[in-house]
């Protein structure tokens, strides 16, 4: 094989947009000392803060800061790196940005310097989607959980299940040409407890991966009610003190009909009905039939009643039948009736004050049975989808495994595709169009 040729040097505006007292831009290629020599006019040592002019190439000050360099291959990349730390402005950014185009770096695409590290088995892919997800967090929650996948505690839990796999399949694969033992093998080297064991602990973490994506995804809830019901009162009530930090989702479209509250960190991502009216606005139509679109997917519906009145039942009818139902009687205060959890005619109502907030905690702890979150904020893992896909598939091929015990061969097989299936969630079995597609999503800088 050919050897690789040299990277070519790429820079970047790591911080964010903006006026800031504080700015750096990013530098990862080869032979940066004298990159930074020229910058610079020093040659830096590295992992030295060094309060440096940076110079243009007229030897003119741009900007004076701190450099750093981290030689190859002690550095975030896996490459030299440089970084320099400026004023925060987006002008003087700019320039040192366009002195770095001119010492001959061109621009970092999207995620570039996270996929250079990965390539440099600075981190596996887990990690890397850790670092995109810790800086696209949206709740404390999240934020925690992400840190712990950046940090390789999720990849560790991964890698401990693999060598499980490869040792049983090295067990099984050593005795394929002794066939007539098999059955007396497998009995000795407890293949079948082994594989209970290895069965176990992808339950274990698919379980905890499913918690995780709900904190990162959250819940779709359908808010009906009649009009006075109710129910931004009730919104207040769930969102609490947590509301403040809800923010807006970079990539994620947003409409008038769609808010988004907390949970306990739970993302609940609310679609008000109260906006799906009749009307003959076009544009607004639009929006209407995709709202409703939104809400033949939704996890849960959140029905509002006046408590002691019937409930009106034009709306209710239009909503899909397959969606979990919280119907909610609010007002008991004007009903006099008490607070609590009523089952009648195989139905549960939950009867609130949104106003004095009594009940209210009923109607989130139901929200979280329905959403399935039982965690204890440590052991959630921040999953993506595909994390989740690979997870189920690597425990249905275990599964699997376990009904193929009279051929050995099968049983091999099924433990070999476990094994790939959990190497794409490290990244040791992905193509290079799932790196795109993950990369991509980066931000610019990172
Ligand atoms: P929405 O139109 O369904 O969003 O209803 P709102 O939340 O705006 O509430 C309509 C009115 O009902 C407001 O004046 C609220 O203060 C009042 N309200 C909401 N919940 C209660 C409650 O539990 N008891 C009483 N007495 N009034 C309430
Ligand atoms: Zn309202």
């Amino acid at each position: 094989s050919r050897p690789a040729s040299p990277p070519d040097t790429i820079a970047a505006i790591a911080t964010a947009p903006g006026r800031g007292g504080i700015g750096v831009v990013r530098v990862s290629g080869a032979g940066l000392g004298a990159f930074a020599l020229a910058l610079c006019g020093r040659t830096p040592q590295p992992r030295i803060a060094h309060f440096t002019r940076f110079l243009d190439e007229h030897e003119r000050p741009i900007d004076e800061g701190i450099l750093l360099y981290f030689a190859a291959p002690a550095s975030f990349t896996g490459e030299d790196v440089l970084e320099l730390q400026g004023h925060g402005g987006p002008v003087v950014m700019q320039m040192l940005l366009e002195r770095c185009l001119q010492l001959g770096a061109r621009l970092a695409e999207p995620g570039e310097f996270t996929r250079r590290a990965f390539l440099n088995g600075k981190l596996d892919l887990a990690q890397a989607e850790g670092v995109a997800d810790l800086i696209e967090a949206s709740t404390a929650a999240a934020a925690r959980s992400a840190v712990r996948s950046l940090s390789g505690q999720f990849s560790e839990e991964v890698h401990r299940i693999v060598d499980a796999l490869i040792d049983l399949r090295m067990l099984v694969e050593a005795t394929l040409d002794f066939p007539e033992e098999e059955i007396d093998f497998l009995e000795r080297a407890r293949a079948m407890p082994r594989l209970e064991s290895i069965r176990e602990a992808l339950e274990g973490v698919l379980d905890r991966a499913r918690q995780g994506a709900l904190l990162r995804s959250g819940l779709d809830v359908v808010l009906v009610g009649a009009p006075n019901v109710g129910k931004s009162s009730l919104l207040n009530q769930l969102a609490g003190e947590e509301r403040a930090i809800v923010t807006d989702i970079a990539g994620t479209t947003r409409d008038a009909l769609r808010e988004t509250i907390q949970v306990e960190g739970i993302p609940l991502h609310i679609i008000d009905t109260a906006g799906l009216r009749e009307t003959e606005d076009r544009v607004e139509r639009i929006g209407i039939e995709r709202t409703w679109r939104e809400i033949a997917r939704a996890d849960v519906i959140l029905h509002l009643v006046e408590a002691g009145v019937a409930a009106e039942g034009d709306l209710d009818e239009r909503l899909p039948q397959g969606v979990e139902r919280i119907m909610v009687a609010n007002k008991i205060d004007l009903a006099g009736l008490p607070a609590g959890r009523v089952e009648a005619g195989g139905r549960v109502r939950l009867q609130v004050s949104a106003r004095s907030g009594e009940g209210v905690e009923l109607v989130r702890q139901e929200l979280l049975r329905i959403a399935g979150w039982h965690a204890h904020g440590e052991d959630v893992i921040l999953a993506r989808e595909r994390h989740l896909l690979a997870l189920r598939e690597a425990l249905r091929h275990v599964e699997a495994a376990g009904t193929q015990l009279g051929a050995l061969e099968l049983f091999a097989e099924e433990l070999r595709l476990a094994q790939e299936e959990l190497g794409t969630i490290t990244g040791e079995f992905s193509a290079d169009d799932l790196l795109g597609v993950i990369f991509a999503r980066f931000c610019i800088g990172k």
